[in-house]
């Protein structure tokens, strides 16, 4: 692993650079092709998605856009609070748009849920999902994510754009924390 800075931090690493960045690519290619001749607009929910949008990005290949949303987080907990603010709205309208909406992880799938009926009150042309991770059995919402890079157990987890504390979010790759670090953030 390449953690730098973070090393004594990471417990265990759950999805390696070269794990992530084989499945990103896959699924760039299926969005390619699925989208052939359209014009599509990514969107971004910030701040976790930064990473995967730019890495997912560059694998397709056809004319795109970019917006972003942002909203609200954990904060430095860990748990979902199952309510959603909107920090920061479009730029652009999304009327008539091929949208994909891109989030770094769904654990309760409050937030996309959420995210979705909003998006969709806008009318796009079309709405679809893509996410690096799915938590296991947590899922509060049925949700349909066409474009899901990995299942991963329901555990906290930092890197490739998901923080603790607004940290390690620029870890190569997926992981846990040591028990430590929550112990230390809260005393
Ligand atoms: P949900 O609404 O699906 O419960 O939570 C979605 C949001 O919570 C994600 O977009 C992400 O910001 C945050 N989140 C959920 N699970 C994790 C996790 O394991 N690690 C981190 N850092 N954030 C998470």
């Amino acid at each position: 692993m390449d953690a730098g800075a973070y090393a004594n931090d990471i417990e265990q690493v759950l999805l390696s650079r070269e794990e992530i960045q084989g499945r990103v690519a896959e699924l760039g290619a299926r969005i390619t092709a699925d989208y052939e001749g359209l014009d599509l607009l990514l969107i971004g929910v910030l701040k976790g998605a930064f990473v995967l949008m730019a890495d997912l990005s560059r694998h397709i290949g056809l004319p795109l856009e970019f917006d972003f949303m942002a909203v609200s987080s954990y904060g430095a907990a860990t748990q979902t609070s199952g309510v959603v603010r909107i920090l920061k709205d479009l730029d652009h309208e999304i009327a008539g748009k091929h949208v994909l909406l891109v989030e770094d992880i769904v654990d309760s799938g409050l937030t996309l849920s959420y995210l979705l009926k909003n998006l969709r009150t806008r009318r796009p042309a079309s709405l679809e999902v893509c996410a690096l991770m799915q938590k296991n059995d947590v899922q509060q919402v049925p949700l349909d994510i066409k474009y899901r890079a990995f299942d991963i157990p329901p555990v906290f987890v930092v890197g490739y754009g998901l923080d603790f504390g607004e940290r390690f979010r620029n870890l190569p790759f997926v992981g846990t924390l040591r028990p430590e670090v929550y112990r230390d953030a809260v005393t």
